[in-house]
């Protein structure tokens, strides 16, 4: 098994570890489990806040069904006109997902912070160049076989945790993308996905190393990254955790072709 400073090395991280470590150092957590939690709020006046948006009255059983009908070209629209839950009165962009939408593997995050409420693209942070860098560790590339979405597509004011309501909300798209995509495996990252997609609210500890079911998918449970960025003995867990999803795929036949 490959030592801790090896996984850094391959991971490119041990000198931004260091310096982050030093800085958040103090003000930590050791929950293990949140996403976001002391992630740096941006700059104050980056983003100007979007005016307030009615939310939805549309009947749940009705535009459950109505989503799991859109087909690609629709999906995005829908998702940026989605009035659903509170979150839409304060986005600036809704952030749908990116990637292959033929792709193997599908990584489910938590929701937007900041940097992926401007731009529209999910783990456009430091998160996401650390989730980069496990991809490329493993010999992928977002958009090359991978597709990476989130549990809510708006961001939750202060990089707060979604709430159960808000994740519900949100869950028909997950739900919708899960089918379109038919991936060979999912990997849960973090709390807020492997509840959502597992139904429990067992800790990341106690559910990673074993393989899951989301249908008949199987589904991995890993760290996210942004908890990653602060937890060094955690992160090559991760890393043990991505080998092993990695076998997982691979003993599974690849599923039929996806819905166009
Ligand atoms: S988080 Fe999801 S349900 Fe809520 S407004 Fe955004 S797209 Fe709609």
């Amino acid at each position: 098994m490959a030592t801790r400073d090896e996984i850094l090395h391959e991971l490119k991280l041990a000198p931004e570890w260091r310096l982050r470590d030093r800085a958040r150092r103090g003000a930590g957590t050791d929950a293990g489990d949140d996403a976001r939690a002391d992630l740096p709020e941006p700059a104050p006046g980056r983003v100007a806040p979007s005016p307030p948006r009615i939310v939805s009255v549309e009947d749940p059983a009705a535009r459950r069904a109505r989503i799991a009908a859109l087909d690609w070209e629709q999906f995005d629209a829908d998702v940026a006109a989605c009035t659903a839950c509170g979150l839409c009165r304060t986005r600036n962009k809704a952030v749908p997902g990116v990637g292959d939408r033929h792709a193997e593997w599908l990584f489910v995050g938590e929701g937007p912070g900041a940097e992926e409420d401007a731009k529209g693209e999910p783990f456009v942070g430091q998160a996401g160049r650390l989730l980069d860098s496990m991809l490329a560790a493993l010999g992928m590339a977002r958009g090359r076989n991978v597709y990476i979405a989130n549990v809510v597509k708006c961001r939750p004011p202060g990089n707060r945790t979604p709430e159960p309501g808000e994740a519900e909300a949100c869950r028909p798209y997950l739900e919708r993308q899960i089918a379109l995509i038919r991936p060979r495996i999912i990997v849960a990252l973090g709390k807020s996905a492997a509840s959502l997609l597992l139904a429990t609210d067992a800790t990341i500890a106690s559910l990673r190393g074993r393989r899951h079911r989301y249908g008949d998918t199987p589904l991995v449970v890993t760290y996210h990254p942004a908890y990653l960025l602060r937890s060094l003995p955690d992160k090559a867990k991760a890393w043990e955790d991505l080998v092993f999803a990695r076998r997982v795929a691979t003993s599974v036949p690849p599923a039929a072709p996806p819905v166009s």
